[in-house]
C-alpha cells in the first residue's frame, strides 16, 4: 500500500460564515439550527450593551456588558468589528477567531451590514457572507410582532431599521429568501459544504498532490 491510500483528508483553514438580515427574517432560528446540526462550526459570541431578553443567557447568546466596558474593549482594539444597532453597541471579540480558523474550525457571525463591511476589509479571504431575506414585508412585520419579548416601541424601531439593513443586500456573496425554514437550511448547508472545499482553504493540498504525483 502506498502512503496516500490511508491518508486522512488534508486539513483545511476554517471559514468565517456571516449571516445578516433585517430583524424578523428568521436568521436567529437558522443560526441555532445550523449550530445544532454541524459540529465543525461554532458561534462567535458578541458583546453587547443591549438589555438581556428573558430567553437569553449571558455568555451563550451574548456577553452583556455596560457601555463603559464595551468602550474600553473597543479602545484597546479587542474587537474585530463593532457597530451601533438600534441604539445599542454590538461587537465581535477578536481573541478566539484566529486560533479557531487556524485549527480548521469555522465560525458563525450573526452581525449586521456594518460589521460585515469591517470583516470584509480585514479578512476577505476567510469570509463567506449570506443575507437572509423575508418572503414579504407583511411576514416580516408578523414575525416581529409575534416576538412578544419586545415592546411596541422597539418593534417600530426595528421595522424602520429593516429598511436600512435591506438596502445592503448587494454587498453579500449569497442570498436566501426564507420562505420555508427547511429549504433555507438546506441552502445554507449547501453553501457551507461547497465553501469548505474551496482551494484557498486547503493549504495542505499542495503537499497531498505532490505526494500523489510522486507515487504515480
Ligand atoms: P439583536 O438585538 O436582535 O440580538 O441584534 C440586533 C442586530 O445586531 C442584528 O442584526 C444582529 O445581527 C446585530 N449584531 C449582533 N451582534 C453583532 C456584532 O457583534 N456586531 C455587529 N456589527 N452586529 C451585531
Amino acid at each position: 500500500m502506498n502512503r496516500n491510500e490511508n491518508a486522512a483528508q488534508p486539513p483545511r483553514r476554517g471559514l468565517m460564515l456571516v449571516l445578516s438580515s433585517p430583524s424578523g427574517a428568521g436568521k436567529t432560528t437558522m443560526s441555532r439550527n445550523l449550530l445544532e446540526s454541524d459540529d465543525e462550526i461554532s458561534l462567535s459570541v458578541s458583546v453587547t450593551t443591549r438589555m438581556r431578553r428573558r430567553s437569553e443567557v449571558d455568555g451563550i447568546h451574548y456577553r452583556f456588558v455596560p457601555v463603559a466596558r464595551f468602550e474600553a474593549m473597543r479602545d484597546r482594539g479587542e474587537l474585530l468589528e463593532w457597530a451601533e444597532v438600534h441604539g445599542n453597541f454590538y461587537g465581535t471579540p477578536a481573541d478566539t477567531v484566529e486560533s479557531e480558523l487556524a485549527a480548521g474550525r469555522d465560525m458563525l457571525f450573526d452581525i449586521d451590514w456594518q460589521g460585515t463591511r469591517q470583516l470584509y476589509e480585514k479578512s476577505r479571504a476567510d469570509l463567506v457572507s449570506v443575507f437572509v431575506l423575508p418572503p414579504s414585508a407583511g411576514e416580516l412585520r408578523n414575525r416581529l410582532e409575534r416576538r412578544a419579548e419586545d415592546s411596541a416601541e422597539i418593534i417600530l424601531e426595528r421595522l424602520a431599521n429593516a429598511r436600512e439593513e435591506l438596502s445592503h443586500w448587494g454587498e453579500y456573496d449569497y442570498l436566501i429568501v426564507n420562505r420555508d425554514l427547511n429549504d433555507s437550511l438546506e441552502a445554507l448547508h449547501a453553501i457551507l459544504k461547497a465553501e469548505r472545499q474551496r482551494r484557498t482553504r486547503l493549504p495542505a493540498m499542495a503537499d497531498f498532490v505532490a505526494a500523489l504525483q510522486n507515487d504515480l
